[in-house]
């Protein structure tokens, strides 16, 4: 109930009814346990590696006469840890700012070439795949394709789409992109040949920090942000996004967009 309720009198001031004022707050409070959940969540993320971080620290300090090997081994981790940190940053930052402006109905949006784009994004993740021997390939139906869009959020996406299909294929694998266009849309797709995704986890791994094996995922790197950023992403492009997978056969991304009319 919203607010007390007002009676209702008649000529006689006899009571024969009442105005109560009810709102349904279940989105409220799915929105309120979201958002508390995901503030937990980031505690508890940004904790982890600062402890590590003050840990190895402690202990370099304490021990002057630390063998070299070991001083260079915990150096290593206090390093790796600051970039996971920066990372986590990085992405809570990004995450705030697309919802932020999802409102805001793309007023700083530009066409954007999405040949352009891939070619730099291509450029940043093709060292990883090298040494992983796997192969990035791309079909794009025209290099003129553009998209009206804020050009980071173009980069951002496919850079967490690629990323992820490079550090989920286990070596000598493929990952193919794909750019088309017909009337209406741009469809983007991301195509591994990777460990896949069970069907169960397929509904949440768009949710903030939810992870298919938390402990390999973590292992492997990332900050379980990247598919969220990119769920807003569309959003905020007026798009779709799901997904195709099999379980020790790969998976797919597939994004369709819609263009301005
Ligand atoms: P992370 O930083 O852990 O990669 P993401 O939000 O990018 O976080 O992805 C969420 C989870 O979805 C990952 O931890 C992983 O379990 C799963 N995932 C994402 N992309 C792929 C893919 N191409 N193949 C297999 N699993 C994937």
């Amino acid at each position: 109930i919203k607010s007390d309720p007002i009676k209702l009198h008649d000529e006689k001031d006899l009571t024969i009814g009442a105005i109560i004022n009810i709102e349904d707050i279940t989105q409220r409070k799915r929105l309120e346990k979201i958002r508390s959940d995901f503030v937990a969540n980031v505690t508890h993320e940004l904790k982890t590696p600062l402890t590590s971080i003050s840990g190895f620290v402690e202990t370099l300090k304490g021990n002057e006469n630390i063998d070299i090997a070991v001083r260079n081994r915990f150096l290593n981790i206090i390093d790796m840890e600051t970039d996971r940190l920066r990372n986590l940053i990085d992405d809570i930052l990004t995450l705030s700012f697309i919802e932020n402006n999802e409102n805001k109905k793309g007023e700083s949006f530009t066409m954007v070439n999405v040949w352009d784009v891939y070619k730099e994004v291509f450029d940043m993740i093709s060292p990883f795949a090298q040494k992983k021997s796997i192969q990035i390939s791309e079909r794009f139906e025209n290099k003129e394709i553009t998209i009206l869009s804020n050009p980071d959020y173009i980069k951002q996406l496919l850079l967490n789409l690629i990323d992820n299909a490079v550090k989920y294929t286990p070596e000598e694998g493929n990952v193919i992109v794909t750019v088309e266009e017909d009337e209406q849309h741009i469809h983007i797709k991301v195509k591994d040949s990777g460990i896949g995704i069970p069907q169960k986890d397929i509904p949440r791994i768009f949710e903030r920090f939810y992870r298919v094996e938390k402990a390999r995922s973590r292992r492997i790197g990332g900050t379980g942000l990247g598919l969220a950023i990119v769920k807003h992403i569309v959003l905020s492009l007026n798009g779709k996004i799901h997904v195709e997978s099999k379980v020790n056969e790969g998976s797919e991304f597939i994004i369709d967009i819609e263009k301005p009319q």
